[in-house]
């Protein structure tokens, strides 16, 4: 494999390209606005000056690896790719548009893969006339720092397209997990619950956003709160997750906290917006 297709230049987009850079891929990041993806490539350039200036990299390694990233505004972009990475926003029918209109463009061997969070992948995989190469590859935030790669197959995903999928995360220095389609997949099947509860908590006045992340902190050694972690994450994604399970099992266990929808609906997203549970500068 020599050239890896990412969509979506956000956070997860721009990291999953900064890591297959500095495994030697080259990276074409597409974003639905070309300005997007070339600060993604910026911000990656920046993260790895950063690493030279704290003496942890090398500068022509650092050079090398922006160098090998291609942003852009177009899918036509990714006409040579070998492995394109979906991560546009958690919604079903703006992935599928995407997966349609990829599977006309990429080279016949080229496996289509999403980072989403909760969307069935084998639906994904029905809109293109590839089934047998669409899965998921769902990298967890931030993705230089978070060693976990959950593969997801779909109904119809290929022994080969698992086994590539497999190989890539590993070139890229992650360990994997497989997981059978459903919700939520392990991780935000068993997350995602665990930060709607800790946002009810919040709005139910039991206690402050500081007090409900130092008791989940110090109380059950997790490294960051559930309140913190949700405005990393991004409170319309935690929300859309929340949505996906909760429409897909029918349980209203899974139903998303009143007051989570509200500061999705003020665009307090957490921080990529400057503002969520908590305020960033
Ligand atoms: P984000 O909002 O940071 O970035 C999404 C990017 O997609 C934006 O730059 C936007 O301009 C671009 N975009 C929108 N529509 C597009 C289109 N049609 N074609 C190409 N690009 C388009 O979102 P994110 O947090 O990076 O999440 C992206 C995906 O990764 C989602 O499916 C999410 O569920 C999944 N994910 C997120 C996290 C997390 O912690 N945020 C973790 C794992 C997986």
């Amino acid at each position: 494999m020599q050239t890896l297709g990412v969509i979506g230049a956000g956070q997860m987009g721009s990291g999953i390209a900064r890591v297959a850079a500095q495994a030697g891929l080259a990276v074409v990041l597409v974003d639905r606005d070309g300005g997007c993806a070339e600060q993604g490539r910026d911000k990656i350039d920046k993260q790895l000056r950063r690493q030279v200036a704290k003496g942890k990299l090398d500068g022509s390694e650092a050079q090398a690896t922006v160098a090998r990233i291609t942003p852009g505004g177009k899918l036509s972009l990714l006409s040579q790719a070998d492995f394109v990475v979906e991560a546009a926003p958690e919604a079903h029918d703006l992935k599928a548009a995407v997966f349609a209109e990829l599977d006309a463009i990429v080279p016949p061997h080229a496996v289509l893969a999403s980072n989403t969070s909760s969307i069935s992948i084998t639906a994904l995989a029905a809109v293109t006339r590839r089934p047998a190469q669409v899965i998921g590859m769902h990298f967890m935030n931030p993705v230089p720092a978070m060693k976990l790669v959950e593969i997801i197959r779909g109904l119809q995903t290929s022994d080969e397209s698992y086994q590539t999928t497999r190989a890539l995360a590993e070139r890229l220095g992650k360990d994997t997990v497989l997981a059978k389609e459903a919700p939520g997949f392990i991780v935000n099947r068993i997350l995602i619950p665990m930060l709607n509860e800790a946002i009810f908590v919040l709005e139910n006045g039991l206690a402050s956003e500081e007090d409900i992340d130092s008791a989940m902190k110090l109380g059950t050694n997790q490294p960051m709160g559930p309140l913190a972690l949700s405005d990393l994450i991004g409170l319309d994604t935690v929300l859309a997750i929340c949505e996906c399970l909760h429409k897909e099992l029918g349980d209203d266990k899974y139903r998303p906290a009143p007051l989570l929808r509200r500061y999705v609906a003020a665009g307090w997203l957490g921080r990529k917006a400057g503002r969520g549970f908590y305020s960033y500068g």
